[in-house]
């Protein structure tokens, strides 16, 4: 990271290069959420037609992978699975392997089966799942209810699991979008699905400030991070949540009790690509300031994490300590 940004605040005092080229921009709602692309490029048209591409991917991701939808394949193998061996795209067994990895180094913090409880939260109506509820599915949580076959069967071994993306699908989509606009030759651009971005080469001299939320301060910044070449995923306990009883009830599932992870408000992650800062932001979330710093030190050289604790003091990974 400390390259990361060191080759940012030099790139500053560099003046922007003169080039015919300019910024094209689109944004739309899809999965739920607003993605946002931009890229720059001498050619609008080619432009134009590579942020299509992107958008038109997203839309065929979600087609695929949304619990919302009742004909995606995630559904279908939701529906399925537990009763017998559901064969599915190359690229949902590759999903579902990715997430397991993640299930495995995080101790199961990360584990989307965390959905056979969480699906019965509804934060726009202000619902939690009752203590039955509860009782009865916490069980079906645990990645090794998640028999994945070489090459693309799954079988689930709880009759109560249900698996649900939205921790890494966002991020995939937006590696997905990158490689559509490399692919279209562009080299600078910038792809966000919500908390889920990542960028190419800079701003065209510059670099791309992206601000971190203050997690109890509407439309206020804890930290605006200047960035190239990178992604960067936030999770918060401010974007899907309700209160009840003085108890904040948002998105982030602890695995091991199907309750709303409280230890930290936010956590952002920098790193090679959106799969993995997605997966790992809300794997922190879940883990908490020691143990989540701790797995970014260990396991993800070249990562870097901000956390924002329960009393809105910011923690740092050990290659963030020179920034603070
Ligand atoms: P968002 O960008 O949607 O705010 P986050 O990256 O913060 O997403 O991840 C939150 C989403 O991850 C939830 O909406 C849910 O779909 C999923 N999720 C919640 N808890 C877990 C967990 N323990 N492991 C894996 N996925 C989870
Ligand atoms: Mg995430």
């Amino acid at each position: 990271m400390r390259s990361r940004i060191g080759v940012l605040l030099l790139a500053v005092s560099v003046s922007a290069a003169s080039s015919a080229g300019e910024w094209i921009a689109d944004t739309q709602a899809i999965m739920g959420t607003r993605v946002h692309v931009e890229v720059y490029h001498d050619d609008a048209a080619l432009a134009r037609s590579a942020i299509a591409a992107v958008m038109a991917d997203m839309r065929r991701i979600d087609a695929s992978m949304s619990p919302y939808i009742e004909a995606s394949e995630l559904s279908v193998m939701n529906r399925e699975a537990a009763t017998h061996a559901v064969t599915v795209s190359p690229e949902l067994f590759g999903l579902l392997q990715r997430s397991l990895e993640f299930s495995v180094v995080t101790d199961g913090a990360f584990d989307v089966t965390f959905a056979s409880a969480g699906r019965y939260y509804d934060y726009r109506a202000s619902i939690a799942p009752d203590a039955a509820t509860l009782e009865a599915t916490l069980p079906a949580i645990d990645h090794r209810h998640l028999e994945l076959i070489e090459p693309n069967l799954v079988r689930y071994h709880h009759p109560a699991v249900y698996v649900d993306l939205g921790g890494i699908a966002k991020g995939y989509a937006v590696d997905r979008g990158i490689a559509i606009l490399q692919a279209h030759g562009i080299v600078e651009g910038i792809v966000e699905a919500g908390g889920d971005s990542r960028i190419i080469g800079d701003r065209h001299g510059r670099p791309w400030n992206v601000g971190v939320k203050d997690p109890r301060k509407d439309g206020a910044m804890a930290v605006l991070l200047p960035l190239a070449n990178t992604a960067v995923s936030t999770s918060g306990d401010y974007e899907r949540y309700f209160e009840k009883d003085g108890v904040r009830y948002h998105h982030i599932i602890d695995p091991d009790t199907g309750d709303s992870a409280r230890a930290v408000r936010s956590v952002t992650i920098l790193g090679p690509e959106a799969t993995m800062t997605d997966a790992l932001s809300t794997s922190v979330f879940v883990l908490g300031v020691e143990k989540g710093i701790e797995l970014i030190d260990e396991h993800f050289p070249g990562v870097d994490a901000i956390v924002i604790d329960g009393d809105g003091r910011m923690h740092y990974s050990a290659n963030l300590e020179p920034l603070r």
